[in-house]
């Protein structure tokens, strides 16, 4: 039987404050600032967590996880990521690769990303060469521009494998 496939998008924008820490895809980027959030404010993540529902026509991160329930405050994104994961799983999906990429005026994530690719890889099973990881700045434009926000886009590919 050919291979079924569904694909899934996700976005997600958090504002960035002094003395917050910075995480992305799962590993902590070394920094003075970081996302205001109700949970460590992983925007990869979320993103990420977005498309993997979204390809799963399961609604999104906040129908799942409500931002204001306490459960989920200060909590490691990894969890909610593992949650969409498990839910594909049980409907017989697996990742067959992600492309995302990350918006950020500072710091430079260059010497990070082969960290977060390995991070996400084994949160979604799969090789890190699966897992691209992309990063731009704004162009000093806009709110991200000016080192006030941070974006993530993601776009998942999963595979059904049940059957
Ligand atoms: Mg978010």
């Amino acid at each position: 039987m050919a291979a079924t496939y569904r694909v899934g998008e996700g976005y997600d924008v958090h504002r960035l404050e002094e003395g917050r820490t910075l995480r992305l895809g799962c590993v902590t980027i070394p920094c003075g600032f970081g996302p205001l959030g109700h949970s460590d404010g992983d925007v990869l993540a979320h993103a990420l967590c977005d498309a993997i529902l979204g390809a799963l026509a399961l609604g999104d991160i906040g129908s799942h996880f409500p931002p204001h329930d306490a459960r989920w405050a200060g909590t490691d994104s990894r969890r909610f990521l593992e949650h969409a994961v498990t839910l594909a799983r049980d409907r017989g999906a697996e990742v067959a690769n992600v492309d995302a990429t990350v918006v950020l005026e500072r710091p430079k994530l260059a010497p990070y990303i082969a960290a977060i690719r390995d991070e996400l890889a084994a949160v979604f099973g799969c090789a890190s060469s699966e897992v691209s990881v992309k990063a731009k700045t704004a162009e000093g434009l806009g709110p991200i521009g000016e080192g006030r926000a941070i974006e993530a886009r993601a776009v998942v590919l999963l595979r059904l494998v049940a059957e």
